[in-house]
């Protein structure tokens, strides 16, 4: 690869943000009367320039990280314009306040829920899939009716300038627009009172930008990350799971928040599995020597996390790992073959830290409980999957574990569901996006009572002998 990054490196300075920010303020309160209609067609409008950019998107994915052109389709524009196509079907109704029926208590009122704007939102997004994960979160905010300022990771630059270049053709940066920068940027701008911050990235910038938020007590969208642990059964269809298994971990070279961090698959079928596993490697990248120049199988963003993960292989080998699948053939830069690991000591740090790139712990277990007590000793995760036919076996790990999201017998896919909450729990994230739950992490629910004959005059002062028997029986009686 050969990458002429636009010139990004520069942060943007303190002044043009507030400027930008200030800006937005008179534009926030214009849109809060903005109808369903107005808001369908911003979202087509940037529907249709992600069909018209398709080109540039992959070539932008491609220069940041030779994303293959496939993996650009169905993981950064396909959930785009799903979410654009979800919210233009049911924004209406979402936007309708939604009537709620008097307690006894409250007889005589008249009340519902009103979707207003947040106002003036900061995104702040990630490098792993760069478009997919600024643009998903842009979608909810546009149909909730806010401005935005959207902060692209700096560590893939030509796909922040191309964002950059669409959102300017698409709005007035009183509305919508892009700042520039890495962490001095980001501080500038979380040092500003926005109504709603949407940040996605690592649970460690998380608290960061949880902290800054208490500031202002602006409230937070958080997708995290953390280590998304897999289950797999004696009983479960060998083949299969190492397909979904290997899919959803190798596909983006591992950088997938939800990509299965390590396996836990029963003792009985470890050899069964670490071969079938070998077997769907080839089948999609083909065999090892294959690999390095296979335009499917992507590279690690920069050198920094090419050293990273090759150092947490470097350091379970040291400590005793085998590696029955992967290599350190040099593959042009940034490249690392998909790797399994097995026979790993404990105390390994590819065990402790999110692996975020292609390499597979593979841990064995006789009894389900002891997968399950690991993960809860440990972080709550993004996911978890488990593979298994047996159903008692299903519910026994779903109900005894905690996690952001889980697939049964599949992995990753959860992410395209529309329908679906997406988000994480604890250490892994605070909040949901995706469809619905995007449009409501993006607007206020303000309860809007009415009155009309109520009871509520019977309670006033003077609490006469008859008030507080008014009182009592609502106590009582009446809520
Ligand atoms: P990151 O936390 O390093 O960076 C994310 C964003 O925060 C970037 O825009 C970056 O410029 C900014 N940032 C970095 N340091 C900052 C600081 N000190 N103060 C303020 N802002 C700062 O994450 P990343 O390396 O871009 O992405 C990888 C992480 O994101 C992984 O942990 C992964 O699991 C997680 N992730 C989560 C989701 C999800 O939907 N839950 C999706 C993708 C990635």
């Amino acid at each position: 690869m050969n990458r002429a990054a636009p010139d990004l490196a520069d942060e943007t300075d303190a002044d043009t943000i507030r400027r930008l920010f200030e800006a937005q303020r008179p534009r926030a309160l214009a849109l809060r009367t903005s109808t369903a209609a107005e808001r369908i067609d911003k979202l087509k409008r940037l529907r249709r320039l992600m069909y018209a950019r398709w080109d540039d998107i992959r070539a932008a994915c491609h220069a940041d990280f030779a994303k293959p052109a496939a993996e650009v389709d169905i993981s950064e524009i396909l959930p785009v314009v799903a979410e654009a196509n979800h919210a233009i079907r049911h924004l209406k109704r979402w936007m309708k306040p939604e009537r709620k029926r008097p307690t006894l208590l409250m007889f005589g009122t008249r009340a519902e829920v009103r979707f207003e704007p947040r106002g003036r939102c900061l995104i702040i997004s990630p490098w792993n899939y760069p478009i997919n994960l600024s643009f998903g979160p842009l979608v909810s905010a546009i149909a909730a009716g806010n401005t935005v300022i959207l902060k692209p990771s700096e560590m893939t630059p030509h796909c922040a300038a191309l964002m950059q270049d669409m959102l300017g053709e698409l709005f007035d940066e009183d509305e919508i627009t892009t700042v520039q920068g890495a962490v001095e940027t980001s501080q500038h701008l979380l040092e500003l009172p926005f109504d709603h911050i949407f940040f996605t990235g690592s649970p460690a910038v998380g608290r960061i930008v949880m902290a800054a938020a208490a500031q202002h007590l602006t409230s937070v969208t958080l997708e995290l990350g953390g280590k998304s642990p897999v289950i797999v059964d004696k009983t479960a269809d060998i083949a299969r799971t190492a397909q979904n298994v290997a899919w959803g971990k190798f596909a983006n070279s591992g950088q997938t928040c939800i990509a299965p961090d390590h396996v836990h698959v029963h003792a009985d079928v470890a050899d069964a599995f670490v071969e079938a596993m070998r077997k769907a490697v080839t089948k999609f990248y083909g065999d090892r020597r294959d690999i390095p120049d296979n335009p499917d199988y992507c590279r690690i963003v920069n050198k920094r996390h090419h050293d990273r993960v090759r150092g947490l292989a470097d350091d379970a080998t040291e400590r005793g790992a085998h590696t029955p699948l992967g290599d350190t053939a040099a593959g042009g830069d940034n490249y690392i073959a998909p790797t399994l690991l097995t026979d790993i000591d404990p105390e390994s740090r590819v065990l402790e830290e999110e692996i975020f790139g292609p390499l597979l712990p593979v841990l064995t277990f006789t009894d389900v409980d002891q997968p399950i007590a690991r993960i809860n000793a440990a972080p709550k995760p993004l996911a978890l999957y488990v593979f298994a036919r047996d159903d008692a076996f299903i519910e026994r790990v779903i109900g005894a574990t905690s996690a952001g999201g889980t697939c049964i017998n599949q992995s990753v896919v959860h992410f395209l569901h529309t329908h679906l909450p997406f988000g994480g729990v604890n250490n892994s994230g605070l909040g949901n996006s995706h469809g619905h739950y995007g449009f409501r992490a993006f607007s206020h629910e303000r309860a809007v009572l009415r009155e009309r004959f109520s009871l509520a005059f019977l309670f006033l002062p003077p609490y006469t002998r008859f008030t507080r028997w008014v009182i009592r029986l609502a106590v009582k009686y009446m809520n």
